[in-house]
C-alpha cells in the first residue's frame, strides 16, 4: 500500500505562525517533511516545533494580499532553497458585517487574499513543477462556507466557494500532469479567526448544539487530511474537498 511518508518532500505553507496553518506544517514534519513557513508574522513558534521533530524549517515574511509579492517568496523559497513539492495555501481572512452594509474594501480585501493569492500561487508552482518534471502536491484550504452560505460574511463566503471551484478546475486541467490539487474544508476550529464567534456565547452553543462530535476543532485536528493528500496514499485523489468537521456536514 502506498504510504503516508513525507520524508524527503519540500512544503511551502502560507499563514504557518498559528491556527490551521501552524497545525498542519507540524503535521507535515511529523510525517518527514522540510517546511517553508510563509506569511506577515515571524514563525519562530512554528520552526521551533518543526525543527523539534528533526526537519528543516526555513521562515519567509510576506504580505500575502499582494499576490505579486506572494508570487515572489515562491519564486525565491524555489531558487534559493530547492525544489518545493507541497504548496498548502492555508492564508485567509475573513470579515463580518451584515450584506446590506458591506464595503467594497471588506470585499477586496478577503477576496484578494483567500482567492486571488490562492490561485496564482497554484499558477506558480505548477509553472515549476511543470518546467521541472516534477510531481507536485496542493492542497487549498476551504471552509463549510464552500459549501454553505453562512451569514454576515459575503467576500468570504464568495472566495471560499470560488476556492473549492477553483480546487476542481485545477485539477481537471493538472491532474494527468501529476499534480494533485484538493482542499480541505475545515469545520469550526478555534483559532483567531472563529474568536468573533466563539466570544458570542448564543453563536458559539448554537454552533456547538450542531457538531456531531460534541466538541468545536483544534487546529491539529486538520493535519492528518493535509498529511493524506500530500501524500503517495492520495495519488489517485482529484479536485475533492474533503470535510474535516466533527459531522456538521452530514448533519
Ligand atoms: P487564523 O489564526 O486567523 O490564521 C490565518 C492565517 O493567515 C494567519 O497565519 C495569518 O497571519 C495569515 N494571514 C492573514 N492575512 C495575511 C496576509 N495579508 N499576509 C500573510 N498572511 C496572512 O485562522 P485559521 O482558522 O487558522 O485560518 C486558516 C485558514 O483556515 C483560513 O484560510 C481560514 O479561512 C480557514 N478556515 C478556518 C476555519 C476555522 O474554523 N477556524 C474554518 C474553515 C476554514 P497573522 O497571524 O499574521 O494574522
Amino acid at each position: 500500500m502506498a504510504g503516508f511518508d513525507l520524508s524527503g518532500k519540500r512544503a511551502f505553507v502560507t499563514g504557518a505562525n498559528t491556527g490551521i496553518g501552524q497545525g498542519i506544517a507540524i503535521a507535515l514534519a511529523e510525517a518527514g517533511a522540510d517546511i517553508v513557513a510563509v506569511g506577515r508574522s515571524a514563525m519562530k513558534e512554528t520552526c521551533a516545533r518543526v525543527e523539534r521533530l528533526g526537519r528543516n524549517c526555513s521562515e519567509i515574511i510576506v504580505d500575502l494580499s499582494d499576490m505579486r509579492a506572494a508570487v515572489a517568496a515562491l519564486e525565491d523559497a524555489w531558487n534559493s532553497g530547492g525544489p518545493i513539492d507541497i504548496l498548502v495555501n492555508n492564508a485567509g481572512m475573513i470579515r463580518r458585517a451584515d450584506a446590506i452594509d458591506f464595503t467594497e474594501e471588506d470585499w477586496d480585501a478577503v477576496i484578494d487574499l483567500n482567492l486571488k493569492t490562492a490561485f496564482f500561487l497554484c499558477q506558480a508552482f505548477a509553472r515549476r513543477a511543470l518546467a521541472a518534471e516534477r510531481e507536485g502536491r496542493i492542497v487549498n484550504i476551504a471552509s463549510l462556507l464552500s459549501f454553505q452560505g453562512g451569514i454576515r460574511i459575503p467576500s468570504y463566503t464568495a472566495s471560499k466557494s470560488g476556492l473549492a471551484g477553483l480546487t476542481r478546475l485545477l485539477a481537471c486541467e493538472w491532474a494527468a500532469k501529476s499534480i494533485n490539487v484538493n482542499a480541505i474544508a475545515p469545520g469550526y476550529i478555534e483559532t483567531n479567526n472563529t474568536e468573533a464567534l466563539r466570544n458570542d456565547e448564543k453563536r458559539r452553543t448554537e454552533i456547538l448544539g450542531r457538531i456531531p462530535a460534541g466538541r468545536w476543532g483544534q487546529p491539529g485536528d486538520i493535519g492528518g487530511a493535509a498529511v493524506f493528500l500530500a501524500s503517495e496514499a492520495a495519488t489517485y485523489v482529484h479536485g475533492v474537498v474533503l470535510p474535516v468537521d466533527g459531522g456538521w456536514l452530514a448533519r
